[in-house]
């Protein structure tokens, strides 16, 4: 049987920032600098998409920056996730609420495995359908990964969503 250490996973990670680090580090340059760490042993970038940006809405100073990337590793998804956690802390993420201002957040959204649920980790992210900054730059890049829970393609995903009205009303959630 192969070693846990060789299997090769592929996974789909959200990448988004919405507070400067820095005056020099704004949330475009943090999304670059986390999209070089997720091509760093362990892990491998296979393929990225654009960073799209959006403008602050009403009265916040805030901008977005938001990527998706593809990558291998061998590790499997509760490290991967402490992996991810550990590079945010490195680019100066604060715990605190939930939703909240944070130089960078790094989601898992889907993987080769499928499935996985755990106390701390769920794959699928629960919220992944409803996010256009996550379905449209996915699309991209893989159209044709399909969603375990109910086996719709990325692509028909982002224009299931492009056709109805966003159900996600919180202002651009990372
Ligand atoms: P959202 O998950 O709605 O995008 P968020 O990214 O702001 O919100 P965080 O505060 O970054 O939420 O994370 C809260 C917790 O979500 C983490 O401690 C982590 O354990 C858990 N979590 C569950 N599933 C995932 C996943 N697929 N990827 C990343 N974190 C996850
Ligand atoms: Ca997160
Ligand atoms: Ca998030």
């Amino acid at each position: 049987m192969a070693d846990a250490s060789t299997v090769l996973h592929t996974y789909v990670i959200a990448l988004g920032s919405n507070q400067s680090l820095t005056g020099a580090l704004g949330p475009v340059a943090l999304v670059d600098r986390a999209l070089d760490a997720l091509d760093s042993p362990p892990l491998s970038l296979l393929a990225r998409s654009k960073i799209i940006q959006s403008a602050p809405v009403g009265p916040s100073k805030r901008r977005y920056a938001n990527a998706v990337a593809i990558v291998e590793t061998n590790l499997p998804p509760p490290a991967l996730l402490a992996h991810l956690q550990n590079i945010e802390d490195r680019y100066g993420r604060r715990r605190r609420r939930r939703w909240g201002a944070r130089t960078l957040d790094l989601d898992i959204i889907l993987w080769s495995g499928g499935l996985w649920t755990g106390s701390n980790l769920a794959i699928p992210h629960v919220a992944f359908r409803d996010r256009d900054f996550v379905l449209h730059p996915l699309a991209r890049i893989a159209p044709d990964w399909r969603d375990p829970v109910g086996g719709l393609t990325v692509h028909q995903l982002a224009v299931r969503l492009s056709r109805r009205k966003p159900v996600d009303h919180r202002p651009n959630p990372l």
